[in-house]
């Protein structure tokens, strides 16, 4: 569930709590995770500081003096939470465990305390996240591995002709094509779904099928969409079920809610393995 907006909240979180920071120590309570790390364990981290956090698509990416650094996707259900020593806490990903309950939680795997009491823990109840620790300048070369394609918001988003250029090689349903994160990197499920409904556009039709003036709407609603569930640092999704912020998300998680824009109840269905929400009156389906 952590998408770009959940990990870019996240990132913040980091960057605004925990840079500059020095690392007393450092539990990890699932050795699973480190998956295919050139630097098998995280005790070497112990007495460096934090010195910056970046993201690329979904991978946030934790520099360390030292010239380390710490890789951590969120797959579907990461969590970042730093508890201060005065009781104040910051968390964002996927809604468990609770942000307001205990940490450790049974579903934290990694623990790191900083001085003055401030700790990180990462949690994952599904355990499909990783942690991978390399030196700073093998980033990059890691990070190419992925073939990310653009960024949805920031430096070097696509401009509506390369977007259409990226879905014009698929004859997927455009939900599946920009899922795929070498389309466009950071959109998931939550932000898909709100970008098709604001573009207007039915999440079967064909990604290569696409008018100019539809990539033009979509082209613009991506942004749209990711931009709103930062502002809110990360939608408000619990068991599938949507908690809008400001009538967002629109329809993502809200099955038989009437759509804004018309009225229409909102429908539920499948693309590819994906729950997929539409309003069947402003998204046509296709043919
Ligand atoms: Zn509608």
């Amino acid at each position: 569930m952590p998408e770009l907006p959940e990990v870019e909240t996240i990132r913040r979180i980091v960057e605004r709590e925990l840079v500059g920071q020095t690392l007393e120590a450092i539990g990890l309570r699932l050795p699973k995770l480190m998956r295919a790390s050139p630097l098998p364990t995280l005790d070497v981290l112990v007495g460096r500081r934090i010195t910056a956090a970046r993201r690329r698509a979904k991978v946030l990416i934790i520099a360390w003096t030292g010239d380390l650094s710490l890789m951590i996707h969120f797959k579907l259900a990461g969590q970042l939470a730093v508890l201060h020593a005065d009781g104040s806490r910051h968390v964002a990903g996927h809604p468990v465990p609770d942000p307001t309950g205990d940490y450790p939680h049974k579903t934290t795997h990694l623990i790191a305390r900083f001085g003055r009491g401030t700790c990180l823990y990462f949690s994952d109840v599904r355990q499909f996240g990783w942690l991978r620790l390399l030196p700073t300048a093998d980033v990059e070369v890691a990070l190419a591995a992925f073939k990310f394609g653009p960024e949805g918001i920031g430096h070097g988003t696509p401009t509506p002709e390369e977007l259409g250029a990226r879905l014009a090689r698929r004859r997927i349903p455009v939900k599946l094509a920009l899922l795929n994160q070498s389309v466009v990197a950071g959109l998931g499920n939550i932000y898909v779904d709100e970008a098709l409904h604001r573009a207007k556009i039915h999440p079967l039709r064909p990604a290569n099928a696409l008018t100019d003036a539809e990539l033009d709407r979509l082209h613009e609603a991506i942004p749209w969409s990711l931009e709103r569930g930062l502002e809110q640092g990360g939608a408000r999704i619990i068991r599938q079920r949507a908690y809008p912020q400001d009538g967002f998300p629109q329809v993502h998680a809200r099955e038989n809610e009437p759509c804004p824009s018309c009225g229409s109840p909102v429908r539920k269905i499948r693309v590819g393995s994906r729950g997929t929400y539409l309003c069947p009156t402003c998204q046509p389906a296709p043919g």
